[in-house]
């Protein structure tokens, strides 16, 4: 049962018969971890701890610099050289009180993922570089959870939710095989903008609700954001038999 605060408080989504008192209850119940707490995970834990979600872990081993500001909102100046996922924990609880926070100050590694993965219903893939992507992605595989992946670099984004308790969902490896060297693209060397990642970690947001509350999240789709043209563009996937990850021969 939601209590009465609760109802008041989350009103306006449990008025929408998607959500409702259940889906509210979900939310609450839910675990969820975010990997990179920068540009994507600021926006990203900032609208789940809002939403409702009852339990966040925030995992980065990066400090805070100058250059992070214009798009790591949850962070000023006076937080430079801070760790990322301690500042953010801290920033949350004191501004969701019903939202219980765990930093985890260290980048992700196997033991890591062995440890949490089994705890969290759904995990946001916020990171930047391409061997977290295939970290997380083998993880969540092999621990069947649900994974929203989103990138961004430039004025471009990308976003795409893998499901491993569906057993047709395609996994980040079958697009981007290990083998063919995915781009490993960053803002470092292209540079990006903060509300094109904002528009990715909201999408990334919308799809983690819409997973947590039974909703359907569309699995075996990349969409791609062009902020310059102002366009979304939908590109089906296909599980890979022979993916070494989520394949036949794994
Ligand atoms: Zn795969």
């Amino acid at each position: 049962m939601l209590t009465t605060q609760e109802q008041l408080k989350y009103s306006r989504q449990i008025m929408l018969n998607k959500i409702g008192q259940q889906g509210q209850i979900a939310l609450r119940n839910a675990k969820v971890l975010i990997v990179g707490v920068g540009g994507l995970g600021n926006p990203a834990s900032l609208y789940l701890a809002a939403a409702g979600v009852g339990t966040l872990y925030l995992a980065d081993g990066d400090t805070i610099e100058l250059s992070n500001l214009p798009r790591q909102i949850q962070f000023s100046e006076r937080d430079i050289n801070q760790n990322k996922a301690d500042t953010a924990a801290e920033k949350l609880t004191q501004q969701f009180h019903d939202c219980h926070v765990e930093a985890i100050d260290d980048m992700l590694d196997q033991e890591l993922c062995d440890y949490y993965l089994p705890q969290v219903d759904l995990v946001l893939d916020c990171s930047d570089n391409i061997a977290t992507r295939y970290l997380i992605n083998q993880a969540c595989v092999t621990h069947k959870v649900p994974l929203v992946v989103g990138a961004a670099t430039g004025f471009d984004g990308q976003q795409m939710v893998i499901d491993p308790r569906d057993d047709n969902s395609a996994c980040y490896h079958c697009l981007f095989p290990a083998s063919k060297k995915a781009p490993d693209n960053n803002c470092q060397t292209i540079g990006i903008l903060g509300p094109v990642l904002a528009i990715v970690a909201g999408m990334q947001a919308l799809q983690a609700i819409k997973l947590i509350t039974g909703n359907k999240a569309q699995i075996n789709k990349l969409n791609l954001f062009d902020g310059l043209a102002n366009q979304w563009q939908h590109f089906t996937m296909k599980k890979q038999k022979e993916c070494t990850v989520c394949g036949e021969n794994k």
